[in-house]
């Protein structure tokens, strides 16, 4: 420990706000506040109670310059969320004064924060596990109210706990066999162990693929259900996302995907995610132009989890809609009929056979007929009722259906080897390895490269 420093970073997402926070975190971090702070009363941070808030003025010590007025609260370890000394430097100004206030907080002994780095301290010094420190991470890029609510659950330790119990009933198994092995009490050992195992195994199975189960979920959650809306020019896709964007809460994003060709919008459909993505018509075009658009869109629906495909109420089929019909093949879709308002041109028992076992919905964005029932079958395709219970724990972290895929292979290994009456310790080395798998999520078996690179992709001053 002893070789620890104090680091420093803005802490607030840059431009955003009216405030700006500078955080310092470790031993001297009360040192450095006292070179550059100035109380009107004169008094010390260093000096003050834990947990409290003081108004003053940052003030370089070398020119006497006076940077910034700002509220700097105090904090003492352990009771940090770094269990480290703690300062954060509240400045009203914009970027530059804020910068500013960091930039001399560097120059009198702080080092600038790696991205990450604070919550890797709170991760070393035992003030979380490695599931929460992610859920950390999944919290900054929350998109959703849900998403933060999975993320702040899985920062409460739902997850870790339901893991560790996992760990903890192979750990048993496991001792229990060790003990069987070397002082055997019964005349069958060998079918008593085996039974043990078994039923541990299977124990540990089902729990581990219901977690796997909430995966899907926890994904939409996390990234949003990624719906195309496709058709003909003029079918009515850009109305159709209007209209979603102005019933539904429009969810803030920073992401960049804004393009000619291309329109993204997050909207919160009955507590569905949805990424909406308008494209620019997907047909076969010599025009170099509409080409990149074309190849784009195409992209944009193999990545797709979700396809809305407009036809026109008001015209017969054309090629071009029976083409989309195949571009979907094996993907989810709604079959969407607009402007159910005007005369009937479109042979709709043709639709039918085209739609198989797909949900037509009859639309007329211009009355504003049929969104509910567009709404209620989105929401009916991609909400349980499991994701309503508040008692669920999710998983939506790649690395952990990494993880648990890898630990339900070993526990099938291990029930394989059971049933192939394989000897006793092959058995053994499955279930350890299930066993270090899943310790793998909490962060209870992980080397430290894995650490420093799931840390890196936090953002600055966090
Ligand atoms: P896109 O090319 O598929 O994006 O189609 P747009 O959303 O731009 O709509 C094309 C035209 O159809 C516009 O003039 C819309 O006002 C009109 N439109 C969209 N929805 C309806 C509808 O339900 N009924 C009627 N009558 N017109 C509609
Ligand atoms: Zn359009």
């Amino acid at each position: 420990m002893l070789d620890i420093d104090t680091i420093a970073a803005i802490s607030t997402p840059l431009g955003e706000g009216a405030i700006g926070i500078v955080r310092l975190s470790g031993p001297d971090a009360f040192n450095i506040i006292d070179k550059v702070f100035k109380s009107p009363s004169g008094k010390k941070l260093s000096e003050v109670n834990s947990h409290t808030i003081h108004y003053g003025h940052i003030v370089d010590p070398k020119t006497k310059e006076t940077i910034e007025e700002v509220m700097v609260s105090v904090m003492k370890a352990p009771k940090t969320f770094t269990r480290e000394d703690v300062v954060e430097i509240n400045c009203h100004g914009g970027i530059l004064s804020v910068n500013r206030v960091l930039q001399l907080v560097i120059t009198n002994g702080a080092r600038l924060a790696e991205p990450g780095e604070f919550t890797k301290r709170a991760f070393l010094n035992g003030r979380i596990d490695l599931s929460q420190a992610e859920a950390v991470m999944d919290l900054i890029r929350a998109k959703t109210d849900r998403a933060a609510d999975v993320a702040l659950e899985q920062l409460d330790g739902r997850l870790s706990r339901l893991i560790k119990r996992l760990r903890q009933e192979i750990l048993e198994v496991l001792a229990q066999v060790e003990v069987n092995i070397d002082y055997p009490e019964y005349d069958d050992v060998e079918e008593m162990t085996n039974n043990m195992f078994k039923q541990k195994a299977l124990y540990v199975q089902k729990e581990i693929e219901k977690l796997l189960r909430t995966a899907q979920q926890g994904k939409i959650l996390r990234e949003g259900l990624k719906t195309v809306i496709i058709g003909r020019p003029n079918v009515g896709k850009s109305s159709l996302l209007n209209t979603f964007v102005q019933e539904n809460k429009a969810i803030v994003t920073d992401i960049p995907g804004t393009t000619r060709d291309v329109i993204e919008e997050y909207v919160n459909v009955r507590g569905v995610p949805l990424k909406l993505v308008d494209t620019a018509g997907i047909r076969e075009t010599e025009d170099i132009v509409e080409r990149i658009g074309v190849e784009r869109s195409r992209k944009v629906l193999q990545e797709a989890d979700l396809i809305l495909l407009l036809l026109n109420y008001n015209d017969p089929l054309t090629d071009e809609d029976r083409r989309l019909f195949d571009t979907i093949h094996g993907m989810d879709a709604i079959i969407v009929i607009n402007k159910t308002d005007l005369e009937k041109r479109i042979d709709l028992d043709e639709v039918k056979k085209l739609a198989g076992n797909r949900k037509i919905i009859h639309l007329s964005v211009r009355e504003e007929k049929g969104i509910d029932e567009l709404e209620e079958t989105i929401s009916n395709m991609y909400m349980t009722g499991e994701i309503e219970n508040d008692d669920f724990t999710y998983i939506s972290n790649a690395r952990h259906v990494a993880l648990l895929n890898q630990a339900l292979q070993s526990i099938n290994d291990a029930l394989s080897a059971l049933e192939n009456d394989m000897p006793v310790d092959l058995v053994q080395i499955d279930m350890t390895k299930a066993w270090e798998l899943l310790g793998e999520i909490i962060g209870e078996s992980v080397h430290d490269e894995l650490i420093n690179q799931l840390f890196s992709q936090f953002c600055l001053g966090k």
